[in-house]
């Protein structure tokens, strides 16, 4: 039956763009590369009209669907299983740009398109897409609705699904759903598009949506500043925010340990505030200009200084030095990378809750993993640490991960909760998360998460043992 599959496929899609030998890794293998699958076929359509036939053809002979974008999530729920009966579906092909409307701020791209092609072609219009995270260049639209990805502007513009406005989705059974609207306003029934934004290809297929655009800034300008404590660093952000309004676009938390590594193993970096437990990086976004944001930094920075807020700070004087203060912050993953194998967190609390949390998290995981190390960084902003642990120095990280991850993860997991945090800030669930879904949303929320699965996909082929 799987042969006569493929067979079908290729009369679909011709012989090139259903592949079944060779190196396959680009679309099986994991960007961690942490799971490695193997799929009946790779098959890469290139319109909608092909995606609803490949659908329509896998659910007649009973066979699973994978969608993929880019390949950068991190949960392990882009790949498919080992069994070598799944059909990876990749989107990569379909990347028009299908319209700008520029008095109603909106632009309709298919699902494929790469994220930062989408910031480009907003921009040519003197336009922006705020959605921006260090996998830019290489995730999909597509992918980012799918995981609702967060990244580092979600301060000021929301997550992924806060600058969707339609979709377009080729359901299980392959028909298409044409939601494509650039409506503000829609109360015509259940949200269709806010079930399938976040569901990580469990439910349906995004071919296409219809995006949030906003007014380039005049000028964007960063700052660095050092803080003794992260009670500190929330009075920064109260302030800040107080401030700056909807200036304030960007809040990111670097802990000291995050940064050592980063001097560690990228020595030519310019570090332009020496060691600190703590340093912010703020970003501000600005109608006027350069300048005039320089202005309320300094004044803003100043004023925190005085106050004992902050211990030393530096605002960028140009736009070459703005980004290398970026550069710093997306460096941290990297950097941890090259130091060895960690585990990884992406936590949510409320801002006020963050100081506490980590005080007892920290002390917990030393007193049970002597000499671990933090590598505590994220959008503080948003209440979103990545809150990773790091094997003590000289051990092995490998091992470390294999003996240790259950205990380290169910230890920091449960000292969310009487916070009201969350253990899956913008990662999603996938492979990786399963279990934690299943052990810690209520049976109320389960419940109603698989009657919506079952109702959209009863036959239980889209993306199958990912998120539930
Ligand atoms: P993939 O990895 O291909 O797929 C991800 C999931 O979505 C899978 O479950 C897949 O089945 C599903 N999917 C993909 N396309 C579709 C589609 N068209 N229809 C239905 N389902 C689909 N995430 C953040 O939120 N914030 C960050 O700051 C951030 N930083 C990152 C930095 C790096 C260096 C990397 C590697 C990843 C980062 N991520 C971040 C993870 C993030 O989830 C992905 O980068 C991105 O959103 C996924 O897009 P993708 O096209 O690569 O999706
Ligand atoms: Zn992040």
């Amino acid at each position: 039956m799987n042969a006569s599959l493929v067979q079908t496929l290729r009369l679909q899609l011709g012989a090139a763009q259903v592949l079944t030998e060779g190196d396959l890794s680009a679309w099986e293998l994991d960007w961690r590369r942490r799971w490695r699958g193997r799929a009946l076929a790779v098959v890469r359509p290139g319109s909608t009209a092909e995606v609803a036939a490949v659908v329509q053809a896998c659910a007649a002979a009973g066979v699973a669907v994978v969608p993929q974008g880019g390949n950068t999530g991190l949960v392990g729920g882009g790949v498919p299983d080992a069994s070598g009966s799944q059909v990876l579906l990749s989107l990569q092909r379909m990347n028009r740009v299908r319209a700008i409307d520029t008095a109603n701020l909106t632009m309709t791209v298919d699902a494929g398109c790469v994220l930062q092609a989408v910031q480009q072609a907003a921009a040519e219009h003197g336009l922006l897409f705020p959605l921006s995270l260090a996998a830019e260049g290489s995730c999909t639209i597509g992918g980012n609705l799918a995981t609702n990805a967060g990244g580092t502007q979600v301060l000021r513009w929301g997550n992924a699904r806060e600058l969707c406005l339609g979709l377009e989705v080729v359901t299980a059974q392959g028909d298409v759903w044409d939601g494509l609207s650039g409506l503000r306003k829609d109360n015509t029934g259940y949200d269709l598009r806010d079930l399938f934004i976040g569901s990580e290809g469990t439910l349906g297929i995004i071919t296409a949506a219809t995006l949030k655009l906003a007014p380039q800034p005049a000028a964007s300008t960063t700052a660095l500043a050092a803080c003794s404590s992260l009670d500190d660093c929330v009075a920064l952000l109260s302030l800040a925010r107080a401030r700056l309004g909807a200036g304030l676009t960007g809040f990111e938390v670097m802990g000291r340990f995050a940064l050592q590594l980063v001097a560690r193993h990228f020595p030519t970096l310019p570090r332009p505030l020496p060691d600190a437990p703590w340093t912010v990086l703020l970003e501000q976004s600005d109608t006027e200009s350069e300048a005039a944001a320089r202005t309320r930094f300094e004044a803003l920075l100043g004023d925190a200084l005085e106050a004992g807020t902050v211990d030393d700070a530096v605002v960028a004087e140009s736009i070459a030095q703005a980004k290398a203060l970026w550069h710093l912050r997306e460096s941290i993953p990297l950097a941890q990378a090259e130091e060895g194998l960690n585990i990884k967190h992406d936590i949510s609390l409320p801002v006020s809750a963050i100081p506490a949390f980590c005080a007892h998290t920290d002390a917990l995981l030393e007193r049970h993993f002597p000499g671990v190390r933090l590598v505590n960084f994220g959008h503080l902003g948003d209440g979103n640490l990545h809150y990773n642990v790091q094997a003590p120095a000289g051990a092995d990280g490998a091992k470390f991960l294999v003996t240790h991850e259950h205990a380290v993860n169910t230890l920091v997991f449960d000292a969310l909760q009487p916070h009201g945090g969350s253990f899956s800030a913008e990662h999603g669930i996938g492979e990786l998360k399963r279990g934690e879904l299943a052990a810690r949303k209520s049976p109320v929320a389960l419940r109603l998460m698989h009657s919506i699965k079952s109702a959209l996909d009863p036959q239980g082929l889209m993306n199958p043992g990912r998120v539930l």
